[in-house]
C-alpha cells in the first residue's frame, strides 16, 4: 500500500479529520464548531490581501489541537521546572533545530507566543546581556538570583536610561520598535529614522548619522509595511559603529529568508546579532513567535521564560516544528519566489492604472498603495474593498496627512493568495479588481454634512459584480482543497 504524501492524496484524510474534530466539539458548544465551520466559508470566499497573513497547511493545523496543550514546561530542553516533559522536549528540539537549519542561526528559541513577545525576549536579552553581566562582575555573583537589592537598584537604572533606534511608524515599522503604546516605548527612550522624502526607501547615510548623534543600544531594521528590501550589512556596520546591538525582526519577510528569496545583503541572519519573527506571516506556520541569535545572546534568550513569557505552548512549538519542516523543502523556495513575483505583477497592474504606491513598486511580499489619488483615506478604501470581499488593511503612508487612524493607504501582499495557487496573470486581475473598486468609490459626508474620513458612498451595484469576478478567480484555486465539513 502506498503512504499519502502530497496535499491531494491527503486532503480526504484531513477533511474527515477537522470534520470528526468540530463533531466533538459541537458536542459541548454548537456555536463555537459553527463559527469555526463559517470561518473556512469565509476564507474560502474572499480574496485575502492581508499582507501579514496566510493560510496554514492541515498539519499545521492539525498538530496544534491536541493534548500537547495540556503540558506545562517552563524552563528549556532538559531544564525543565516540570516533571513529565520528554515528549515537550522532542518537540521543543525538533522545533529548534529545523529554526536554526533553516536558517543558518547558531540559536533558536522557539517559546515566544506571538512576534511581540519575541521582541519582548529579545530586548530583556539585550539588556541582560549589556547590564546584568557588568552588574554579577561588580557583585561577584555568579547568577541573577545571587544579585543583592542594590545591584538590581543600580540595574534598573542603567535600564532607564537605554536607547533605541528604530523604523518609524508611518516609514513602515512597527509599534513594538520603541512605540508608546507598546512596553517597548516605555523601556526604551526611542528614536526613529525614516525614509527619504522623494524615494520614499531607506536612506543609509540618514540612519548612520542619526545612530552617531543617539547612540542607540539598540538598532531595529524590520518592518510591517515597507515595500523594498532592506540591506542589513550596512545596518550591522553602523550598528558596530557606535556600539549598537543589531536586531532584526523579520516577521513579515521571514518566509522570504527561508525561501532564499533573501539572500546576501538582504538576509538578516549572518549579519544581526539578534533576529526575531513570527511564525504564522509568510513563514506560513501556526501564529507564534521565534527568536534567532548568536552564541553570545543564547543564555540570555533562553531566560525568556519565565522573565517575560508564560509557561510554553507545546501545541503551538508541535505546529511550528511541522511548518519549519515544510519550510525546509524545495517547494518553499518556489512558493517564496512565486510571493515576489506575484507582488510585482500586483504592483505593475496597479501602476499601469494609474495608482500611486510608496517608493513606486516593490521588492518583498507587499505593495503600499496610496490612495489618496482615488479621493479617499485607507479607512474608505478598506470598508469599500471589503464590500467587494477584497480583504486588505488601511495603513499610514510615510508623513501621512490623516495620521494612523484613517490613514492615507492600503497594505496589500500576496502570501496567502500565493499559497492558494494564484499566478501573475490573475494579480493583475486582482489590481483591475481593486482600481475599479477604488474609482468607483466616493468619500462621503458626517451626519452634520461635514466631508468624512470614514462614510463613503460606491457606485450602485459595483461591489456585487467585483465580488463576482473575485469569486470566479478563487473558485480556479479552492483553498484547503477536498476538505469538506457537511
Ligand atoms: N513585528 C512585526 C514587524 C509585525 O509586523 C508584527 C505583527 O504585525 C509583530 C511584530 C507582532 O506580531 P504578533 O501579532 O504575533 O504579536
Amino acid at each position: 500500500m502506498s503512504v499519502p504524501v502530497t496535499p491531494e492524496q491527503l486532503a480526504p484524510t484531513a477533511s474527515s479529520a477537522f470534520r470528526d474534530a468540530l463533531d466533538v466539539v459541537r458536542s459541548v458548544e454548537p456555536r463555537i464548531a459553527d463559527a469555526i465551520g463559517r470561518e473556512l466559508t469565509d476564507q474560502r470566499e474572499s480574496l485575502k490581501l492581508i499582507a501579514s497573513e496566510n493560510y496554514a497547511s492541515p498539519a499545521v493545523l492539525l498538530a496544534m489541537g491536541n493534548w500537547m496543550s495540556d503540558k506545562y514546561a517552563e524552563g528549556t530542553v532538559g531544564r525543565r521546572f516540570y516533571a513529565g516533559c520528554r515528549n515537550v522536549d522532542t518537540v521543543e528540539s525538533i522545533a529548534a533545530e529545523h529554526a536554526r537549519a533553516l536558517f543558518g542561526a547558531d540559536h533558536a528559541y522557539v517559546q515566544p507566543h506571538s512576534g511581540i513577545d519575541a521582541n519582548l525576549v529579545a530586548f530583556w536579552s539585550v539588556l541582560a546581556q549589556r547590564v546584568e553581566s557588568p552588574a554579577l562582575e561588580r557583585a561577584g555573583a555568579k547568577h541573577v538570583n545571587d544579585l543583592t537589592e542594590e545591584d538590581w537598584a543600580q540595574l534598573r537604572r542603567a535600564l532607564g536610561d537605554q536607547r533605541m533606534l528604530g523604523m518609524s511608524l508611518d516609514a513602515g515599522g512597527h509599534l513594538t520598535h520603541g512605540f508608546r503604546p507598546n512596553i517597548s516605548g516605555k523601556m526604551f527612550e526611542q528614536r526613529s529614522y525614516g525614509t527619504d522624502p522623494v524615494t520614499g526607501r531607506i536612506d543609509y547615510e540618514a540612519v548612520r548619522a542619526a545612530a552617531r548623534e543617539f547612540r542607540p543600544l539598540v538598532l531595529i531594521a524590520g518592518y510591517s509595511a515597507y515595500p523594498r528590501l532592506v540591506n542589513f550589512r550596512i545596518m550591522r556596520e553602523i550598528a558596530d559603529e557606535v556600539g549598537a546591538t543589531l536586531m532584526v525582526d523579520m516577521a513579515h519577510f521571514a518566509g522570504l529568508v527561508a525561501g532564499k528569496v533573501l539572500t546576501g545583503d538582504f538576509d538578516p541572519v549572518p549579519h544581526a546579532n539578534i533576529v526575531t519573527t513570527t511564525t504564522h506571516k509568510s513563514l506560513r506556520g501556526p501564529r507564534g513567535g521565534m527568536v534567532l541569535c548568536d552564541s553570545a545572546l543564547a543564555e540570555h534568550v533562553d531566560r525568556g521564560c519565565p522573565m517575560v513569557l508564560g509557561g510554553p505552548l507545546p501545541h503551538v512549538m508541535a505546529a511550528k516544528a511541522v511548518a519549519l519542516a515544510e519550510a525546509r523543502r524545495p517547494s518553499f523556495q518556489d512558493y517564496a519566489r512565486r510571493i515576489v513575483e506575484n507582488a510585482g505583477a500586483l504592483a505593475e497592474g496597479l501602476k499601469r492604472r494609474g495608482a500611486k504606491l510608496v517608493t513606486d513598486g516593490t521588492d518583498n511580499h507587499l505593495v503600499l498603495l496610496d490612495v489618496s489619488g482615488y479621493g479617499l483615506t485607507g479607512r474608505q478604501a478598506e470598508s469599500a474593498l471589503l464590500d467587494a470581499e477584497i480583504v486588505t488593511n488601511r495603513n499610514a503612508v510615510p508623513q501621512d496627512p490623516n495620521g494612523a487612524w484613517y490613514t492615507s493607504g492600503v497594505r496589500l501582499g500576496t502570501p496567502a493568495l500565493t499559497t492558494r495557487g494564484l499566478g501573475t496573470a490573475e494579480l493583475d486581475e486582482v489590481a483591475d479588481l481593486i482600481d475599479t473598486v477604488l474609482r468607483g468609490t466616493r468619500p462621503g459626508s458626517t451626519a452634520s454634512g461635514k466631508p468624512s474620513k470614514a462614510q463613503y458612498t460606491v457606485e450602485d451595484g459595483l461591489p456585487a459584480k467585483v465580488a463576482a469576478r473575485a469569486a470566479d478567480l478563487l473558485a480556479k484555486h479552492p483553498l484547503y482543497p477536498g476538505i469538506d465539513l457537511a
